[in-house]
């Protein structure tokens, strides 16, 4: 098969570079667009770009779209919502979402809405600051949490006192930041690793406030939680007054309607939720115990935002909710059996292009590794199986299929037979064109 050229696409993307920079809107130093593709048209897991090339979208904008693109259900209550009232500080919508989210996770007993994960993992901070009466939190290498200052990047060389530092040439390294951002506000350390995580608090619990993790790591390659780390920080953070942050931007709504929390039985402090929550409209929720999140309700802790719990948003949660937990969440396991038969696909195809492949993630988002055996810390992969990864993750764009960002394949609730069959037919080509430029870089 011919790869799509994206002629219209590219001359599009040349001129809006004189307003916008680079031509997008996110950027990381990692990577940078080799096809800079606009699309004009969705539906169910496909998307169409400005030069009539037809993508399966297992990118679903980070993971946010798990209803697929044009879900006409979605649709027609957001339309019936514009037609009610959209924007207004208080509305008719929130009791239905706040007793079905408390009803699928029962630590979110009470909880507030926003916009964007960023916004709501610094406010989860503030919260466990003014519950714990502390500052530090800790974070872990691979986990992302949003663009903030605090949360983003560094490298901590010290492990005795592991607080990150600005470190040249790190990817999601920054200008600009406030001085002492990083060093002053966290500890970073490696995931998965009860003992280490053990030390560190029995040294400095004095000054930690919250433990802020990802309950499955699946911005740093797709790791599971060892059995019984998040017990061993669950523990811990009881023993030591330290708030349990979980941050189930990805998680939530994605693994499961009980999210990872539910999935693991384990129940954090304060939870966070973004992307999948209203299917690609912007909402975020903060949520968790009372005791936690009546400091917002005594106003000794401020939460604000001009657009928060705004009408159309939270109909957008209470569909993608609707629909999500049709049939006591049946499509859950219908979108673990697709993402298995995806796993196996582009295993098959690797093995055939002489590649090595592994699959890891978990349910709902698979995640390909071009290496020889899966990983349980971050620092385990070899530093080129990423770049092998994201070769392969471009190649297949070439071909039409579309992955997001660390080689993940984000299922939704339209995925079918057909968008196997599309998989299928165009895997190998792709595979192949890897393996050469794979082969050649490992000269
Ligand atoms: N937390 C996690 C776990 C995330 O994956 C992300 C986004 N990738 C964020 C927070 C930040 O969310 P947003 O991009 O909506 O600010």
């Amino acid at each position: 098969m011919e790869k799509y050229k994206i002629r219209k696409s590219r001359e599009y993307n040349k001129k809006i570079q004189k307003y916008l920079p680079g031509g997008e809107h996110y950027n990381f130093r990692a990577f940078a667009q080799e096809r800079p593709i606009h699309f004009v048209k969705g539906a169910g897991s496909r998307l169409w770009d400005m030069d009539g090339n037809e993508y399966l979208d297992l990118y679903c904008k980070y993971g946010a779209m798990i209803l697929g693109h044009n879900h006409p259900r979605y649709n027609e209550a957001l339309k019936k919502r514009i037609d009610g009232v959209t924007c207004v500080n208080k509305s008719d919508i929130e009791l239905d979402i706040l007793e079905m989210i408390n009803r699928f996770m029962p630590a979110v007993e009470m909880m507030r809405f926003g916009l964007s994960g960023t916004e709501i993992v610094q406010n989860a901070i503030r919260l466990a600051r003014a519950y714990t009466g502390k500052n530090r939190f800790i974070r872990f290498t691979g986990h992302y949490h949003g663009s903030a200052d605090n949360v983003v990047g560094g490298v901590a060389n010290d492990l005795l006192f592991p607080v990150p530092k600005e470190h040249p040439g790190e990817p999601r390294g920054t200008e600009g930041r406030a001085k002492g951002a990083l060093e002053t506000q966290s500890f970073l350390l490696q995931w998965n690793n009860p003992g280490l995580l053990e030390n560190i608090i029995h040294k400095y619990h004095d000054d930690i406030a919250a433990i802020l993790t990802e309950p499955i790591c699946l911005n740093g390659g797709g790791i599971m939680p060892r059995p019984g780390y998040l017990k061993k920080m669950r523990d811990l953070c009881d023993q030591y007054n330290i708030a349990l942050i979980f941050d189930e931007v990805i998680t939530g709504f994605r693994v499961g309607l009980s999210g990872a929390q539910g999935y693991f039985g384990i129940e954090p402090d304060i939870t966070t939720l973004g992307k999948a929550l209203a299917s690609g409209l912007p909402v975020s929720m903060i949520g968790g115990k009372r005791k936690v999140m009546e400091l917002y309700d005594e106003r000794r802790v401020m939460h604000a935002g001009t657009f928060n719990g705004y009408a159309l948003g939270l109909e957008g949660v209470k569909a993608s909710l609707d629909i999500l937990s049709d049939d006591g969440g049946k499509r859950y396991d219908e979108m673990a059996g697709f993402a298995q038969k995806f796993a196996e696909m582009i295993s098959v195809a690797a093995k055939k292009a002489g590649l090595p492949m592994v699959v890891q993630g978990c349910r709902g988002v698979p995640i390909f590794h071009c290496c020889e055996r899966p990983e349980d810390t971050i620092e385990a992969f070899d530093e080129s199986t990423f770049m092998k990864d994201s070769v392969i993750a471009d190649c297949l764009l070439a071909y039409g299929i579309m992955v997001a960002p660390v080689s993940r394949m984000y299922m939704n609730v339209t995925i079918n037979d057909d968008d196997v069959a599309f998989f299928k037919s165009r895997v190998d080509d792709a595979m192949k064109d890897a393996a050469e430029i794979i082969n050649e870089l490992s000269e």
